[in-house]
């Protein structure tokens, strides 16, 4: 069976039309994803593109360069779809520079008609770039957690480079140019190609959605929504795996349990929204004190602090629990024009050998003990830290 021209055409259509419409209504079913919309905008744009030249049976300049500008509207929206996803700053004014300079080149073609081959070598160039722009980002600026789906696109566009770079040399092959079966065939391919590389950039693009939904879903059912820390079940799987790696070594590990003092005062005295302030500036608190390498802060629970310091003795968890202690005690939150003063009680456990659950078993005993002793304290448990003296408030 041979396909011809028109026919090709009419399929490249229908499976533009077809992939538009897909990722349209994908972008209704899921909702604040702006890369899903500018790639069904610029799948919209390609397949109009091809309207607005197949409509025109005699090819004229004005549908010429309305698909030129599309097309290259369109690819400047896969680009910056493609940066929006990856979280890639791309700014908009460079694919638009690129587009326009493609346009401007298209209409000194107008104004100085170039020979059919240079005119096929232009189109291939000018798809090369877009590719090898696209692989770039895809490849370089993507996070390693996206790479799968990312990596699986950028072969697509790999393929689209390769098929234009091959039919640029088939061109420039002697005696070749001017042949017009050749130059029928090699439509052929172009149209057959845009067919295939779109279909599999529609099937990449989706794998990447899916790969972000799923990274996001992960990442959001580890994180505590109030404070933006790991949660208790992510400290839990994280701490585990660092002490436990650290008793490989033979290493000591610590973790730091802290309670906020009074904290149940703070909400029946000035409601919720104080105390979830409260919160948010303690987490401030603490993020801002230099915290050994390695170290996995985590809202453990309500008011409940958990600090995992792998490879640190409970001498220097010591040192750092009663950094925090005074910090948080003497940086009152701010709540409007109230300030409200905080204090936290810290239990801290370290020894070598033990297992993350003992570590915070035994931290949790001394915060127990820090409590019954009058709050804004630290109080541990573990080897090497009684050569210390008492040195909580
Ligand atoms: P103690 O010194 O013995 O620790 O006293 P406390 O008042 O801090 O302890 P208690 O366990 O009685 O109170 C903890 C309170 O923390 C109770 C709960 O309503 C409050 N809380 C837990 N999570 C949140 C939260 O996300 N936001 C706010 N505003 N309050 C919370
Ligand atoms: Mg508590
Ligand atoms: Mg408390």
């Amino acid at each position: 069976m041979h396909l011809d021209l028109f026919t090709l055409g009419v399929m490249g259509l229908a499976a533009g039309a077809t992939i538009s419409l897909s990722f349209t209504l994908l972008g209704l079913v899921l909702r604040g994803m702006p890369a899903l919309r500018m790639w069904a905008a610029a799948f919209w744009l390609m397949t109009a593109s091809g309207f607005a030249q197949g409509l025109d049976e005699k090819q004229s300049l004005l549908s010429a360069l309305t698909g030129s500008a599309l097309v290259a509207l369109a690819n400047a929206l896969m680009v910056m779809g493609i940066a929006v996803h990856v979280r890639y700053p791309l700014r908009w004014r460079w694919p638009l520079f690129l587009a326009a300079a493609f346009l401007v080149i298209q209409v000194g073609f107008v104004v100085v008609p170039p020979s059919q081959l240079a005119d096929a070598l232009m189109f291939g160039a000018k798809s090369v770039v877009w590719d090898v722009w696209m692989i770039w980002v895809l490849l370089r600026r993507s996070p390693r957690d996206l790479r799968k789906s990312c990596a699986m696109v950028a072969l697509v566009c790999g393929i689209d480079a390769a098929f234009y770079l091959l039919r640029s040399g088939v061109m420039l092959a002697p005696d070749t140019a001017s042949q017009m079966l050749l130059a029928t065939r090699l439509m052929e391919a172009n149209y057959l190609s845009a067919i295939v590389c779109n279909s599999l950039l529609c099937t990449g693009f989706t794998l990447m959605l899916a790969q972000r939904l799923t990274l996001d879903l992960r990442s959001m059912a580890r994180t505590d929504g109030l404070t933006g820390l790991p949660n208790r079940s992510a400290v839990i799987e994280e701490g585990r795996r660092a002490v436990e790696a650290c008793r490989a070594r033979g290493e000591t590990s610590s973790v730091l349990l802290l309670d906020l003092d009074g904290f149940k005062a703070v909400n029946d005295s000035w409601g919720h929204p104080a105390g979830d302030e409260v919160l948010h500036h303690v987490v401030k608190v603490m993020r801002g004190i230099h915290l050994p390498d390695g170290a996995l802060l985590a809202r453990y629970g309500g008011e409940e602090f958990l600090l995992v310091l792998p490879a640190i003795d409970a001498a220097q968890a010591i040192v750092v629990a009663e950094d925090i202690r005074a910090r948080v005690a003497n940086t009152p939150a701010l709540f409007g024009q109230r300030r409200i003063s905080i204090t936290t009680s810290v239990g801290v456990a370290g020894a070598a050998g033990l297992e993350f659950e003992a570590l915070v078993n035994a931290a949790d005993a001394a915060l127990y003990r820090a409590k019954k002793s009058g709050r804004d304290r630290v109080e541990w448990e573990g080897s090497g830290a009684e050569s210390l003296f008492n040195i909580s408030a």
